[in-house]
């Protein structure tokens, strides 16, 4: 059975990369009809908040990657890390440090006053090695010296309890992206599980609460490979098994540098904001960095059919804003008008308020009018010419249109247009093309001043279906504006 989660640290909005993070451990539990958890990594007290906690539980709720149950608060657990650290220390996997912060720090500055010494002139090579082996040992991973049960200094010393890292040879991670992954065991260090005040370190607490979640699979940024090393010895010193790891590549920006702020908005809620939707994001989050066959556009059930670690790239993914355009269009395309009316709605009353009849114009253009743009603030300005008032304002091009010329040519037009018994677009396009034979006009020069007369100069797709859509009244009183 698998299980997974995601563990973002509440230390600010979901960014794109965690929404990635937690959309691959969705799709892999959904596949593998597991379940997906969400753990909020609230130990760092003084840069967690509240907000944020919020803002990512909206961001997965936005995005619809559900959990399988309520988040999981880190902080509230401490007594049961600091349990297990007490438990690894009766197993001899860890053990008391009575080392003083003063002490560590005078070792790490006596490391740096060693690697400056070793850099002075005339020094013999071999003085100079000597200095250099000497810096080292003591600016390696830190292996403390109370690590073989040298008694405390007084009874009630203060002390911190530490991992015994491992103490030779090779450790070794068959990472489901990375491979196979080697590193020395003398490279991981004797790290700190509780603070001499007794509360649980990160390191601790992730793979007390992975064990604990029942946690099978962890996908997370490989930014987090080398703590993967350093917590592989929390399991076993525990005797628990350790879970399949796959650390992914981050996002970079378009230029290749390393995600930031420059590159563009980067917290998931901005998107929406920006009126992409969900499954949009969702599908370019996928394709950043994964891939299967050459499909370009999944949806969420495909995703969930054919998901797997395997396809997740090794090297960083670009951000390309472009693309995110095109699958934003085609899932626009794709959605409910129901749906869709209820997203346009409060962008086109950013304004004014629609009446019903606005509303009813909207619904009408809306199945063929949700292929012009790539957001949905696109999308409703493609909207503007069925909700303007009248008299509607004319821009330049409209004005022209509408010469003595155009004007004749609109008030012949109307009439016929007015002994239309049904108004469609089909019945006004046979109108016109009449009118147009009849009178001896091109579609051009009867369709320039119709237009303008009905949408002012704005964008609009062709006339006959505004017609229907604008209604009788509306398409007749708008050109009556005009004929006055
Ligand atoms: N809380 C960590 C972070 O936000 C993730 C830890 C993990 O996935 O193991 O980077």
């Amino acid at each position: 059975n698998v299980v997974t989660r995601f563990a973002p640290s509440p230390t600010g909005m979901l960014h794109i990369g965690g929404a990635r993070t937690a959309l691959f451990n969705y799709l892999f539990a959904r596949h593998h009809e597991g379940q997906f958890l969400l753990r909020i990594e609230d130990t760092d007290r003084a840069r967690s908040t509240d907000e944020a906690t919020a803002a990512i539980i909206e961001g997965m709720a936005w995005l619809g990657l559900d959990a399988d149950a309520p988040p999981l608060l880190q902080s509230t657990r401490e007594a049961r890390h600091a349990e297990v650290a007490a438990e690894m220390l009766a197993r001899g996997t860890a053990f008391k440090c009575y080392a003083t912060q003063e002490e560590l720090q005078a070792r790490r500055d006596l490391g740096e006053q060693r690697r400056k010494e070793a850099r002075a002139e005339g020094l013999s090579d071999d003085d100079r090695a000597a200095l250099l082996a000497e810096a080292n040992a003591l600016l390696a991973p830190y292996r403390s010296p109370w690590r073989d049960g040298a008694p405390a200094p007084s009874p009630d010393a203060p002390y911190t309890v530490r991992l015994r890292a491992p103490d030779g040879g090779e450790m070794v991670v068959e990472d489901g992206v990375q491979g196979t992954v080697r590193v020395q065991a003398s490279e991981i260090d004797d790290l700190i599980m509780l603070r001499a005040d007794g509360t649980p370190t990160y390191m601790l607490a992730v793979v007390v609460d992975d064990h604990d979640m029942g946690i099978t699979h962890v996908i997370r940024g490989d930014d987090h490979l080398r703590n993967t090393f350093r917590q592989i010895p929390i399991y076993e010193g525990m005797g628990w098994d350790v879970p399949a790891f796959s650390h992914v590549p981050m996002i970079h920006g378009p230029d290749g540098a390393k995600l930031s702020k420059r590159h563009g908005a980067l917290s998931t809620l901005a998107y929406r904001d920006m009126g992409y939707l969900p499954e949009a994001l969702n599908a370019y989050l996928l394709r950043l960095g994964w891939s299967h066959g050459d499909q370009e556009i999944f949806t969420q059930d495909e995703a969930i059919k054919v998901f797997d670690v395997s396809g997740i790239g090794k090297s960083p993914a670009r951000l390309d804003l472009d693309k995110l355009g095109t699958i934003n269009s085609h899932f626009l395309r794709q959605a409910d008008d129901e749906r869709l009316f209820g997203l346009l709605k409060p962008l086109l009353e950013a304004s004014a308020s629609l009446d019903a009849q606005q509303v009813q114009r909207v619904r009408a253009g809306l199945p063929h009018l949700k292929n012009r743009g790539a957001t949905l603030p696109e999308l409703a300005a493609s909207f503007a010419f069925l909700t303007v008032q009248r008299p509607i304002n004319l821009n330049k091009n409209a004005r022209k249109a509408l010469s003595a010329e155009g004007l004749d040519r609109l008030r012949g037009l109307r009439d016929e247009l007015q002994r239309i018994s049904q108004w469609t677009s089909d019945h006004v396009s046979e109108t016109i093309t009449s009118y147009c034979t009849a009178q001896d006009l091109s579609m051009g020069q009867i369709g320039q001043p119709l237009r303008a007369a009905l949408t002012g100069g704005l964008p609009a797709p062709d006339i006959a279906p505004v017609l229907e859509w604008l209604g009788r009244d509306e398409a007749l009183g708008r050109i009556d504006d005009q004929l006055v």
